[in-house]
Order: C-alpha cells, then structure tokens, then sequence
C-alpha cells in the first residue's frame, strides 16, 4: 500500500469526474492524473502503427513499443509517446471511441493500470477512470463513485464541443455515444466499470460542482482524521 495520499474516483464518462478531480488535486496541492487519456494514447499509439484497437494479437505484437508516458508541468498532466507531446490532440469524439475498444484487451490494461499505479507509489495523486477503485488503487480508503443520468452527461458534453466551436454533433448523437460507451465500460470481460461497496457514490446529476467538490473534500478528511 501507498504511503502517500492516493483518491480513486471511478464512474461513467461526461459524469464530472475529471472537473472533480481536478478540483480536489488543486485544493489539496496534489497530482491528478487522468487515466482516460492514456487509454486514448494507447489508441492513437495503435491507429499510427496499422493495428487495429480490435486486434488483440495486432495490439500484443506493439505494446513493448508503446512508451506511453505521464509527465507534469506548469499546464498539469502531459502525455508522452515516446518524447512526443500528444496530450492536445486527444481529446476527440473519435479517440474516444478508441479508447473505449481498446481498453477492453487485459493486455492494455494490465500494462496501463501498472503505469498508473507507479504513479501512486510516488506521489500524493488524485486518478479517475473506470477501473481504479477495484483494479488500479484498490487498498486507498478514499474511494468515490461519480455518476449522472446519460441525459445531464450528454447534455454536458454537447455544451462542452459548442464551447470548442463544433457544431456538427445533435444532442441525439452524443447521447448514443454515451450509452455505447457507457455499455461497453460496464460490459466488457475484463475490469468492467462497477462500483464497490466501499466507495462513496456521488449523483452529480441535480448538484452544482461546488457542492460535489465539498462532499468529496469532507469525505476525505473525515478518512484522513480516523
Ligand atoms: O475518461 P475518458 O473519456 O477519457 O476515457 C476514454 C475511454 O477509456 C473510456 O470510455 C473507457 O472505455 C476507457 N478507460 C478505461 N479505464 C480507465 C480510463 C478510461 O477503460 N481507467
């Protein structure tokens, strides 16, 4: 177990997880490291190499030469391949869309979650994603579940690609978007999205992020005062 502070928080995507996180990691004066955007690197890592994210073989036979890496600077989190800063051009609808296949193979996840899990050894670190409460920091005390109906995400994420001006995606796009990932997270074989009884569940759905940010710090505190 980490003798350093180490936040799990796990939930479906658009449900404010990484708003959160953020948050926590700035009022606490810690790392945040956003697992998600490794699994998008791991699927432009494969997309550049001619691999299917399907190919589990195809993805076996690249994965010594995937040097996906987590660096931190005065913007926060940058993800490397190699020494390439590729942190700006992951967040499309597209990578995804990747991510979420490719995250399905043991392979990928075993090699990410250990990644993401040397990172906890070393630092205070707040982490979300989908399989860090029962897979990446299991034995952390402060766990959370962060969750929103599909609807409030997909609204969420609309509003968020109008803000980054595009226009193409309807409101009913998104949400099938969502409810396809959502399914795929929680289906899959292998450390599918779930959320343990140990964790604390938060329904961002009708609460302002202030509010959820001060449920989140309290229930910290009161574990770390124990
Ligand atoms: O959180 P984000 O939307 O960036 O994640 C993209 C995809 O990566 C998710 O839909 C999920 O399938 C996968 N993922 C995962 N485990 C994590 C983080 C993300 O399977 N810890």
């Amino acid at each position: 177990m980490s003798e350093h502070l180490n936040i799990a928080i796990d939930g479906p995507s658009g449900a404010g997880k990484s708003t959160l996180a953020k948050a926590v990691a700035s009022a606490l004066q810690i790392r945040y490291l956003d697992t998600g955007s490794m699994y998008r690197a791991m699927a432009l890592f494969a997309t550049r190499r001619g691999v299917s994210v399907s190919d589990e073989a195809g993805l076996r036979t690249i994965l010594d030469d995937a040097d996906i890496r987590v660096e931190y600077d005065e913007r926060g989190q940058r993800v490397l391949i190699g020494d390439e800063d590729v942190t700006d051009v992951l967040r499309t609808q597209e990578l995804a869309m990747g991510a979420s296949t490719v995250s399905a193979h043991p392979c990928v996840r075993e090699k990410l979650a250990e990644l993401q899990r040397e990172v906890g050894r070393n630092y205070d670190v707040v982490m979300d994603g989908r399989d860090i409460t029962t897979n990446v920091l299991p034995h952390t005390r402060h766990k959370f579940f962060v969750t929103a109906s599909p609807e409030v995400r997909a609204e969420r994420r609309l509003k968020e690609l109008r803000a980054r001006g595009s226009m193409q995606e309807t409101y009913e796009q998104v949400l099938a978007d969502i409810k396809l990932r959502d399914h795929n997270d929680s289906t899959r074989a292998y450390m599918p999205l779930r959320q343990t009884e140990d964790s604390l569940r938060i329904d961002t759905s009708e609460m302002t992020i202030d509010e959820a940010l001060t449920t989140l710090l309290n229930a910290i505190a009161e574990k770390q005062d124990r």
